[in-house]
């Protein structure tokens, strides 16, 4: 083992996962079989690449990234493969040391498919509940709105997700690319969805600078930031995400496969945890980036030489930050300390 230290198996450490996004989730081979199954023809890089080259640092990259996105959901188009896809998450998470998920989806883009808006979510949360009691895993949902769509759309979004809070959803999330769309454009939704009770989830700080991640806290009182990891080019604002306990959902393998970073050493991980920023590390989309949740503490372990002790203190971050119950979350903090004893 580098360093002398890391001795222990990262996939037994007890951890929430609070980046996971719906169908980037999928299993490879599910996806094949769901092609399969509708005749779908997949883009090249979805089948015979794993992970498939992508480059999102332009828009072109982006836009390329998003159309392997859309081709896999494509194949998402009953009831019982959403619920497939979400129980086979589940069951991926389990393996990797998860004790509790919340994964994140946009239902608007599963509407044509699933008979409308309301329909598919109510058609995810079944999966979720049904996924949730088969496993034994707890989980929960995070309702993202599109950037690159009208506000309004976000607003109707934040609704329904207020009325459904009681189903399952925690938090209230915005995604896609950060050069367009403003986050103040999406004030208003965000402040439905709070005012409704869900945290503001915001994904800013990945393909644009600090000023994303500023946006977010400013403009959409983020309680958690996906990615933020952009912040950490801003020292002020270090300090204030650090000061404030606003938790960064860091995807490392993402950064990497997205071309944000260059090599995983790049990702700054050490800096942020250093200056006391919370953190909680996700998959991101394992689809697509090749890697899940166990290995982003690997990646932590082995290219930044986080002691056993720091990876725990990774995973106590990643479950406070969550929306886990008190009961739960104790539980998973005296498992991080078990698996630290042991
Ligand atoms: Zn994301």
């Amino acid at each position: 083992m580098e360093h002398g230290k890391g001795v222990r198996d990262v996939s037994a450490l007890p951890k929430a996962h609070l980046h996971l996004h719906f169908t980037g989730s999928m299993r490879p081979t599910t996806l094949l079989e769901l092609a399969d199954k509708y005749g779908v023809r997949l883009p090249d890089a979805l089948t015979s690449e794993h992970p498939p080259k992508l480059r999102a640092t332009d828009e072109r990259g982006w836009f390329r990234f998003q159309r392997l996105y859309d081709a896999a959901r494509s194949c998402l188009r009953a009831p019982e493969d959403i619920q497939r896809l979400v129980r086979e998450a589940a069951e991926e998470d389990l393996q990797d040391g998860s004790g509790w998920l919340e994964i994140q989806v946009d239902p608007t883009s599963y509407a044509p498919r699933l008979g409308g808006l309301t329909p598919a979510l109510e058609i995810i949360l079944d999966a979720v509940h049904m996924a949730s009691r088969d496993t034994g895993l707890p989980m929960r949902v995070l309702v993202a709105a599109n950037r690159m769509k009208h506000p309004l759309e976000a607003r109707t979004l934040a609704r329904l997700a207020v009325r459904y809070a009681d189903r399952g959803i925690v938090g209230f999330g915005l995604s896609n690319d950060e050069r367009r769309g403003m986050a103040r454009d999406f004030d208003r939704a965000f402040e439905i969805a709070r005012r409704g009770g869900l945290m503001s989830v915001p994904h800013g700080g990945e393909l644009t600078g600090p000023e994303s991640v500023r946006d977010c806290l400013d403009d959409l009182r983020a309680v958690r930031v996906g990615h933020g990891v952009r912040a950490a080019e801003d020292p002020r604002l270090v300090t204030r995400l650090a000061q404030r306990g606003v938790t960064c959902e860091v995807c490392p393998s993402s950064n990497v496969a997205l071309g944000v970073y260059e090599k995983p050493e790049d990702v700054p991980l050490r800096q942020l945890y250093d200056a006391g920023v919370s953190m909680a590390l996700g998959a991101d989309d394992p689809l697509l980036f090749g890697t899940r949740l166990a290995a982003q503490y690997g990646i932590a372990r082995r290219h930044h030489g986080f002691s056993d002790a720091e990876l725990a203190e990774l995973a106590r971050q990643s479950i406070r930050a969550s929306a886990a119950p008190t009961d739960l979350r104790e539980k998973l903090l005296t498992g991080v300390d078990d698996w630290l004893t042991s």
